[in-house]
């Protein structure tokens, strides 16, 4: 499978998360003109293809894992294939497609919005599940929460009941306002991949609720807690902190991160976990109460809430959501096997709606060039127009695999001098990641003090620790 990695390398900055608040800044606004969908390739972000059976095995669990997800029916032309233990899995063509032909649509399994345009979404001007601008969708159709403190708005009935199904339900101040610290807190921390994982936990939790989501696997009937797992474990991943790790500059930020996600599960719990012990207190019985019924069903299996729940879990889900969001944020099951080559012969568009508008949860992958039958569909998880060193590297880092060994970074890598060849097995840092670490060495020591005056009573900082988090990218 490949691992799909969420972030455009834009400027060399090393953290995906780095790129949440930036990378989609840098993705056109969803009410942009149709034909920014442009089929760039470069756009995505998916990465590679090492993955290992999943397995409890130490080695597993410095590379990433991911399986082939047998109850997903693929659209006709292509097929899912499990090459080895070290490149995994992948899609094959079955027949030709010519140059130009559309090879396969995907819509958004999990989808958390671009986060340039979470607070709009938040504040009620675009869709809250297909992130359209809500007035463009006709008179009289537009559909509001009425929950206390809920800006939720939907183009319509059928976004509104795909959304409150999929996780409006779980995640609306309203219905559950238990969870309004977290959703406080996705407001004042712009990171993409962790908005992911509360929609997909939402996901999760309302397949076992009187409302589920549509399964995927036999549409207009629901998705059950079983299947929608499976979808998940088939998705290549690995814990967040294995990812950071490669990053430069990690040890000096490791201590903000962990403080920042420590907080951030607390509140996910908090708002979310049906085993949480306030929850329990309440009488809540293992499911989730609002408004006088259940939002989620009383005995959600107690397993699968600790794996959600606790700390590795929690990093392993970021982690995912990291190596397998697409530029626009959200996680696609059939795209997401898709592998990587610095010259793909597939591009991806976010094809416009009816209104003409690029929709951030749909996906269209278009054959660049001819492809045969029996070849290996392929994007690209980096900008294609970067050095083959800086691909390499960044493909290493983010995606976690390499050196790539696509025939145009063999070429391209036989005509680097010794030195430089040396320099890409061993992944050394750049002069510019140098910069980088010296730039958050010094974030980090005043986001460290400013915190520590903040615990002694000072002044709320707030402000200057978001603005700094902000450049720290975490
Ligand atoms: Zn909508
Ligand atoms: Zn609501
Ligand atoms: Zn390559």
């Amino acid at each position: 499978m490949a691992v799909d990695n969420p972030h455009t390398e834009v400027n060399g900055r090393p953290t995906v998360e780095a790129r949440d608040p930036e990378g989609s800044g840098e993705e056109e606004a969803q009410d942009d003109s149709a034909n920014q969908a442009s089929a760039s390739s470069s756009k995505k972000k998916k990465s590679n293809k090492k993955k290992k059976k999943s397995s409890s095995s130490s080695a597993a669990n410095d590379h990433p894992t991911s399986s082939i997800d047998s109850s997903l029916t693929m659209p006709s032309g292509i097929e899912q294939h499990y090459f080895d233990p070290v490149k995994g899995k992948g899609l094959l063509a079955t027949r030709d497609f010519a140059e130009g032909e559309t090879v396969f649509t995907d819509s958004a399994f999990v989808s958390a919005p671009p986060m340039a345009q979470a607070k709009k979404v938040a504040g009620g001007e675009l869709c809250n599940a297909c992130f359209q601008p809500v007035d463009g969708a006709g008179v009289g159709r537009n559909t509001g929460c009425k929950g206390k403190d809920c800006q939720a708005v939907w183009c319509n009935r059928e976004c509104e009941s795909r959304g409150r199904t999929a996780h409006h339900n779980v995640l609306c101040k309203g219905n559950n306002p238990a969870i309004v610290p977290f959703v406080n807190f996705m407001s004042t921390h712009p990171f993409l991949s962790l908005h992911s994982v509360a929609r997909l936990y939402a996901r999760i939790l309302l397949c076992h609720s009187p409302t589920p989501p549509e399964s995927l696997i036999k549409p207009s009937r629901p998705a059950t807690v079983e299947e929608t797992l499976g979808h998940t474990s088939a998705f290549a991943s690995i814990s967040e902190l294995v990812r950071r790790k490669r990053n430069p500059g990690w040890e000096v930020e490791k201590q903000a991160f962990e403080l920042t996600f420590k907080e951030a599960l607390k509140l996910l719990k908090e708002g979310m976990d049906p085993y949480d012990e306030a929850r329990i207190a309440r009488g809540e019985q293992g499911g989730i109460r609002g408004k006088g019924k259940w939002t989620v069903n009383p005995d959600f299996p107690r397993d699968v809430a600790q794996q959600l729940f606790g700390w590795e879990g929690f990093m392993r889900s970021l982690g995912r959501a990291n190596l397998n969001m697409e530029s626009q944020g959200s996680l696609y099951c059939i795209h997401s096997h898709l592998n990587h080559s610095c010259a793909p012969n597939l591009s991806t568009q976010h094809p416009p709606s009816q209104r003409g508008i690029r929709q951030a949860t749909k996906l269209k992958l278009m054959a660049n060039k001819p492809i045969k039958a029996g070849e290996e569909l392929l994007i690209t998880y980096q900008d294609p127009s970067q050095s083959v060193t800086r691909r390499n590297l960044l493909l290493w880092r983010e995606h976690i695999f390499g050196p790539c060994e696509c025939p145009r970074c063999e070429k391209e890598m036989g005509e680097l001098d010794e030195e430089e060849r040396e320099r890409l097995k061993r992944f050394e840092m750049t002069s510019e990641d140098k910069e980088e670490v010296k730039l958050r060495r010094k974030q980090a020591e005043t986001l460290q003090k400013e915190g520590e005056k903040r615990a002694a009573g000072e002044k709320d900082l707030r402000g200057l620790e978001e603005e700094l988090r902000e450049t720290l990218g975490f």
